[in-house]
């Protein structure tokens, strides 16, 4: 395995002394640049990064929402108030997909730039991938950030095979002729290929990739689903993550498997929250909460205390690859979130649970609520697709109702439904329907 960087084992106290100043800075160019920010501080109160403190009191400021950029956005300055460089500064500009509208830009200078690639190459290092190995990729990034985190894979002496998606025939190919030693997809598309490659007769297992690296949705960390992508590809399966207005891939997951590690370590510091109130969570081994992120060392667009409405567990235990820091494994989307009786339920839970069928079970599940919103009455209609060639079996779907409730603590009405009429995603799998 790759030696982790020497700054990536370096103790995170020492890590720590060095974001406190690099924090300070970053708020002292938020008040000199930021109409954004110096107006919203003063709102709370704080009217110079002196008022504000170190590291240790940034649960003191106030949250920001993405939602709140965009009312900033006007014709003149499409990126919003946070905007603090000059236009003739930016050396990219990224669009979100827009999920709720037009998009919103990420711009960034060329230090920003080469901080997000280093942040990205870090966290897909942390996979093992080494120099001189082969990499396929299939994202689609066109404008979107994830084009950045391709940039990673220069970085890192990798060479890349991009080969986009939407196009599986192409990707088997690539694997089989050019042999990479590493495959970086969406979790649903390499469940996907796992059943695309069995029904034609392709030896996935035996084919040249030792590494797939999941990233661009919650998933590749849940222990049934991973072991399913495993079994697949006959190869390790790791995860990485990234939140697109603060860095493309900041955090990446080494072989052993133990949650991501903070790639992005000197450029951002993270938090958690609590969704519901904004209240701080200590970022202690075992807590959950939303991952909130602040810029420690951008220049464009830098954002303090951005809430990426990533659910995460957090961890914090020494890992045995050296790396030294916090880790975290997301759990879903806070917008995924439904509230069953006063309970949390992430889709993406009630994935894992039912993972534990298999191999009675396809491991695709979609979550129907009746109503509107997070709130939920009970029973929670959940659609579970069974392996191919099974039958509908009552004492089968009690037991996976049964086994909701004790895992999850929430009454699901399980309705079991037949191997393939759920949907394959070559992208990013959608877990509730409304
Ligand atoms: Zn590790």
């Amino acid at each position: 395995m790759a030696a982790a960087h020497e700054i990536e084992t370096r103790p995170w106290a020492e890590q720590l002394a060095d974001d406190d100043g690099s924090y300070r800075a970053q708020l002292a160019y938020l008040f000199e640049r930021s109409p954004f920010y110096r107006g919203k501080l003063a709102a709370a109160g704080v009217g110079s990064a002196g008022d504000a403190g170190g590291l240790a009191r940034v649960p003191d400021l106030p949250l920001t929402d993405k939602e709140e950029l965009r009312r900033t956005r006007t014709p003149r300055n499409p990126f919003g108030a946070h905007l603090c460089a000059e236009r003739s500064e930016l050396v990219r500009v990224y669009s979100t997909s827009g999920t709720t509208g037009t998009p919103s830009y990420i711009p960034l200078t060329a230090g920003d730039l080469d901080n997000w690639v280093t942040g990205s190459a870090r966290s897909y290092g942390t996979s093992g991938v080494a120099a001189g190995e082969r990499i396929v990729s299939t994202y689609n990034a066109g404008p979107f950030a994830a084009g950045a985190a391709l940039d990673a894979f220069d970085r890192l002496g990798l060479c890349h095979i991009p080969v986009g998606t939407g196009n599986t025939e192409r990707l088997v190919r690539a694997i089989e002729l050019l042999e990479p030693e590493a495959a970086v997809l969406t979790p649903s598309y390499a469940a996907h290929l796992v059943e695309w490659t069995a029904e034609r007769g392709f030896d996935l297992r035996g084919s040249s990739v030792v590494r797939v690296l999941v990233a661009g949705e919650p998933g590749g960390g849940e222990a049934g689903f991973r072991a399913k992508l495993e079994a697949g590809w006959g190869a390790r399966v790791t995860e990485a993550m990234g939140v697109g207005d603060i860095g493309v891939s900041l955090w990446g997951e080494c072989e052993h498997q133990e949650g991501m590690h903070l790639g992005a370590r000197g450029f951002v510091h993270a938090e958690l929250i609590d969704p519901d109130t904004g209240g701080a969570i200590p970022f202690d081994d075992g807590a959950s909460g939303e991952l909130v992120l602040t810029h420690l060392h951008h220049r464009a667009a830098p954002l303090l205390r951005f809430r990426t409405r990533d659910h995460v567990e957090a961890r914090t235990s020494p890992c045995p690859c050296g790396r030294t820091g916090p880790r975290v494994r997301c759990i879903g989307r806070t917008d995924d979130m439904l509230l069953v009786r006063g309970v949390n339920v992430f889709p993406s839970a009630v994935r894992e649970v039912v993972g534990e069928f298999a191999p009675r079970v396809s491991g695709n599940v979609l979550v129907r609520p009746r109503a509107p919103g997070p709130k939920q009455d009970p029973p929670l209609p959940v659609s579970v697709e069974l392996a191919r060639g099974a039958s509908v079996d009552s004492e089968l779907a009690d037991a996976i109702r049964d086994r909701l409730r004790e895992a999850l603590a929430f009454q699901a009405e399980v309705k079991l439904v037949p191997w393939g009429s759920l949907t394959r995603s070559e992208y990013k799998s959608r877990l509730v329907e409304r």
